[in-house]
């Protein structure tokens, strides 16, 4: 008789643990874009901490930065208190990412996750104008606390919050009606003063839905609802904690539409060695706090600044990175779209180096990623019913192992799919 022993993490740690149950091994080195388990098994990352980890695992030159940092005693827990850590880093976010742009923000530093970047935005927008309705997206994802669940869109995930999310009106994102001006609704409900909808705070956009299925806005989407909402007096929020620092090409998600959004997310690579840490931008005007108005214990994690620090400066003082991003993103669509030719029912959508693989029917595509998995190839799922496997390498991938990885995925999608 077979004795199966039970692990630590299940007698131990909580059933709300997941990517554990797709990828059921015990990693335990990094390096790159390769993680390392503790059988010695190597596997591909080509999901990159979900869009935390662009620079790649234990990146060699954040490494050293946070290496001399912790050697020389640097402080790493200062609440909001003022540090060079922190001084250097809003000098370079001013410098390199700022000014270049022509964007005037002030930066607060919430809780370290991108959920209570996303509280801090809806409050702030809140305060700011004296209303409490905020409008978001179909398929949105904003993260798990109450405020940051009310705007997001999966059912299964609302239903955890146990109370009812309320002064939210969700609206269709691009495409999502099929056809090309899904604003049509949202402009029309706000300017008719019987339609039931309550004039909102802000608008709450992902320019590209990362969890929500890779759901790409156009650019011309994108400056029609930064016009509609700056002719109405509502706030533009663009949550670009997933698919802001370098994922679609540009630092921020929203430059190839030339839009400027009045509150910005950041979170996820923003600390660059995956490290928490989490930003809100905004127009000067709107920084309408009161000192400790939004605090938390950890939003001075001084060890995230450094290598947040070093990563702008390494990658975001030329226009190489954003370059590369976008060629491989283009060699990344091709190999879809050639599996895609091969195989009915799937087809491609994505931006820069964040492409999806999407499944009419969705249950291959999670079998193809479980395949992927026992091949070395780490891949994730998303989209409302799982549908679309989500491909996010990190940005510094090389061309070899892109090819590796593409290759990998090509075949498991062909064994699942036959062929
Ligand atoms: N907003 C977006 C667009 C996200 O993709 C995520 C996480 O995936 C969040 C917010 C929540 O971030 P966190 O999980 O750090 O709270």
């Amino acid at each position: 008789m077979t004795v199966i022993q039970e692990t630590v993490f299940e007698t131990l740690e909580s059933n709300v643990r997941g990517y554990c149950r797709s990828w059921p091994t015990v990693f335990d080195i990094a390096r790159g874009c390769w993680l390392r388990d503790e059988q010695g098994r190597e596997y591909l990352d080509f999901f990159a901490g979900a869009g935390s980890l662009n620079y790649g695992h234990n990146n060699p030159v954040l490494k050293r930065a946070l290496l001399d940092y912790i050697t020389g005693d640097g402080i790493t827990h200062a609440l909001d208190m003022s540090t060079v850590a922190k001084r250097d880093l809003l000098e370079t976010l001013r410098d390199t990412v700022f000014e270049p742009r022509g964007l005037d923000y002030k930066v607060q530093f919430p809780g370290p996750t991108g959920a209570n970047a996303v509280e801090a935005a809806l409050k702030l927008a809140r305060k700011v104008t004296g209303r409490q309705a905020i409008l978001n997206f179909t398929n949105a994802f904003h993260g798990m606390s109450l405020g940051a669940l009310s705007v997001t869109g999966n059912a299964a995930k609302r239903a955890g919050a146990g109370v009812p999310l309320v002064h939210v009106a969700p609206m269709p994102y691009d495409g999502y009606l099929g056809g090309d001006d899904e604003l049509r609704w949202m402009r029309r409900a706000l300017d008719d003063s019987s339609s039931g909808l309550d004039k909102p705070a802000a608008v709450i956009v992902e320019t590209v839905q990362g969890e929500g299925g890779v759901n790409v806005a156009r650019a011309a989407w994108l400056r029609q609802l930064a016009e509609l909402c700056a002719a109405r007096g509502i706030l533009l929020i663009v949550d670009d904690i997933q698919m802001g620092c370098g994922r679609t090409g540009g630092f921020f998600s929203f430059e190839f539409a030339g839009i400027t959004p009045d509150i910005v997310t950041l979170s996820k690579s923003i600390g660059g060695y995956g490290l928490p840490m989490a930003l809100v931008l905004f127009r000067p005007e709107l920084d309408q706090w009161t000192p400790g108005e939004h605090n938390g214990t950890f939003r001075g994690n001084n060890a995230a600044f450094v290598t947040a620090r070093v990563a702008l400066r390494h990658y975001w003082s030329d226009p190489a990175l954003e370059a590369s991003t976008l060629a491989k993103g283009a060699r990344v669509r091709a190999a879809l779209l050639e599996l895609a030719a091969q195989h009915p029912g799937l087809s491609v959508r994505g931006r820069g180096l964040v492409q999806g693989l999407v499944f009419e029917d969705a249950s291959p595509a999670a079998k193809a990623c479980r395949l992927a998995f026992e091949r070395g190839l780490l891949v994730e799922t998303s989209g409302s019913e799982d549908e679309v496997i989500k491909l996010m390498p990190p940005l510094i991938v090389a061309e070899d192992e892109l090819e590796h990885g593409l290759e990998v995925l090509s075949g498991a999608v062909s064994e699942i799919c036959g062929g």
